[in-house]
């Protein structure tokens, strides 16, 4: 793969990815903060890209879903959990920034987040946005738009290849599936999967770890790890889809097809976090919901040869909601796993 490839976007231009603009780049980087928690340093970081054609974009929280925020008015005992705390954005130039959500609060998205959110563009790069999305409708009234979902590309291509689908793939075998490695990508390394385990460990006990501030600088850096490579896997997936199925039907699939795998968990009543049912279940692939929304779609939107190429014999039934949680929350206020019965 040329790491200087042109990367295309519908409407048919292609935009340079060259090392040139890296260097350009780099002086005014410095100046930026890699966590923006004021709203002067969002609006920095905010101005830095606001002529950036595609992001990549994750988030990090506290059990994220739509949690309880959604569900207090019908379920008031509910535990208070599911608090999106990080939006991380990377760039194209080996860039990447987290924004402090908790500490800005909903203001973070009246001062230009909204629109890049909720804009066509710039393209918005992420791995299973369906529990950020969630969160960020519930929690924020934030419609996202503009989404190419690195996972659900990875569905489709196996389904173009004739395979089987009932489960989606984890970002780490996904980048070293492409050949992306730790280290192959500016950044992208500085933790080791050991690091990577022991920190996921903590917060999966600690309920309140991303709440937690100052954040530890390990935190940060996992929190930033992720966005890093995705936008040279984006580039990877694409280009097969391409191959696939030429380049305005491959524009129409993964458009159409991130917004209705991101739209899942939120048009679900159910909250779909680790507390509430067993997360562990949202690896599998519901065919049968996401089909059904590509169906509803008019044929401009997305051609309906495309729909039968993807079509499964699997998407005829959907899949029972994920059955109740594997942890508790103890009285020390910790999420801890059931013990096995
Ligand atoms: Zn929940």
């Amino acid at each position: 793969m040329n790491p200087n490839a042109s990367v295309f976007v519908p409407g048919g231009y292609a935009f340079d990815t060259g090392v040139s603009k890296q260097f350009v780049k780099e002086a005014s980087v410095s100046t930026l903060p890699q966590v923006a928690s004021t709203e002067e340093e969002l609006q920095r970081v905010l101005n830095h890209l606001a002529s950036e054609h595609v992001l990549a974009i994750d988030c990090e929280g506290a059990d994220l879903s739509k949690g309880c925020w959604f569900l207090q008015e019908c379920q008031p005992n509910k535990l208070q959990h599911g608090r999106l705390c990080l939006l991380q954005i990377g760039t194209m130039h080996g860039e990447a920034f987290a924004l402090d959500i908790l500490e800005l609060g909903e203001r973070a998205f009246e001062l230009g987040l909204r629109a890049l959110l909720e804009g066509e563009r710039p393209i918005k790069v992420v791995h299973d946005f369906r529990q950020d999305n969630d969160a960020l409708l519930h929690q924020f009234g934030v419609q996202m738009r503009g989404l190419f979902d690195c996972q659900l590309c990875d569905v489709m291509l196996r389904r173009l290849g004739g395979h089987r689908t009932g489960y989606v793939t984890g970002s780490a075998k996904l980048l070293s599936s492409r050949g992306i490695l730790q280290g192959s990508v500016q950044g992208y390394g500085i933790l080791t999967q050991e690091q990577k385990q022991a920190i996921h460990d903590r917060f999966s006990r600690d309920r309140h770890l991303w709440e937690r501030r100052p954040l530890p600088q390990d935190m940060v850096e996992y929190a930033l790890e992720d966005v890093k490579p995705m936008l040279q896997l984006q580039r990877l997936l694409l280009q097969e889809l391409v191959e696939a199925l030429g380049e305005q039907d491959a524009w129409q699939l993964v458009k159409e097809g991130s917004m209705a795998y991101a739209a899942d968990f939120a048009s679900q009543r159910e909250c779909r976090c680790r507390l509430c049912c067993n997360a562990a279940e949202n690896a599998r692939f519901d065919g049968f919901r996401f089909m059904q929304r590509l169906q509803a779609l008019p044929s401009q939107r997305l051609n309906p040869h495309i729909l039968r190429r993807i079509w499964r014999q699997e998407d005829a039934q959907p899949l029972p909601l994920p059955g109740p949680s594997r942890f508790y929350v103890n009285e020390a206020d910790e999420s801890v796993p059931l013990p096995v019965s």
